[in-house]
């Protein structure tokens, strides 16, 4: 579905990726973990293309995203990003945040694009909270607007960089079980998270970072049971 072939970032004389092969298929639920600096948030927004890569491709269906407005905003509803600080619209009610997507860049009628939104605000449990701004809403019920808002343009494939760091403790869980729900319903995500327990439960592949390569990735079994890279023992050994 997506694949990022000699994907290269470089700011200033810094090399933050390098020569990254990646690839996400129809139904997996990929966790990318690594130690901070490893390049994990450069590598979403690149996929997604919030950065422009220096060297290297992002393919989706085996073509390649052109850096051109149009042709970005479809792929961006094709392949939607959930932020760490959710920026929501501040002006707008939860419901309309929700359906903007929908109506402008997938060309919906305002009365379909209330019905996703209304659909995916009751997914993830917000479904009594359509006329509330955002500044009203709790941490985690923002986070789950911002859920409902990507779904709601209806997505091939999901990205979240650290859905719940920005959260009270308290309300880490409830966002993780809506992510979780996600995948077991078969959607397509990548998961950039510091939650190894997480993780290890809801992937089907974990990735780990470290200095702007992929160091070793595989099944969670395998990456947290019997990991064969030193950096990989090394970063985990800091969740124990
Ligand atoms: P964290 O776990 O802290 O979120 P990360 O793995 O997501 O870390 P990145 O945010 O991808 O790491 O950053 C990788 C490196 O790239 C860091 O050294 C960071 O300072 C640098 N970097 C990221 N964005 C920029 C930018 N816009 N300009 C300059 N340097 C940047
Ligand atoms: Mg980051």
């Amino acid at each position: 579905t997506l694949r990022v072939e000699h994907l290269g970032k470089t700011f200033g004389n810094h090399e933050v990726l390098k020569d990254i092969d990646f690839c996400v298929q129809k139904g997996e639920v990929i966790s990318v973990i690594g130690a901070s600096g490893s390049g994990k948030s450069t590598l979403l927004r690149c996929i997604n293309m919030l950065e422009t890569p220096t060297s290297g491709h992002v393919f989706y269906h085996g073509k390649v995203i052109e850096n051109k407005p149009k042709e970005i905003s479809l792929y961006r509803a094709n392949v939607g990003m959930v932020f760490q600080s959710f920026n929501l619209f501040a002006n707008m009610k939860v419901l309309k945040n929700c359906m903007v997507g929908a109506e402008k860049v997938r060309k919906k009628s305002e009365s379909e694009a209330k019905q996703l939104a209304m659909t995916f605000l009751k997914k993830v449990g917000m479904g009594a909270y359509i006329n509330a701004r955002p500044h009203q809403l709790s941490g985690g019920q923002k986070q789950r607007v911002a859920i409902a808002r990507a779904l709601a343009m209806e997505p091939d494939v999901l990205l979240f960089d650290e859905p719940t760091s920005a959260l009270d403790p308290e309300m880490v869980g409830e966002v993780l079980e809506v992510i979780k729900q996600l995948a077991n319903e078969g959607l397509t995500m990548v998961i950039v998270t510091h939650e190894m327990a997480f993780a290890r439960d809801v992937s089907t592949r974990v990735v780990f970072m470290d200095k702007g390569v992929i160091e070793e990735e595989g099944s969670p079994e395998q990456i947290f049971g019997h990991p064969k890279s030193e950096r990989t023992k090394a970063f985990l050994s800091r969740f124990t």
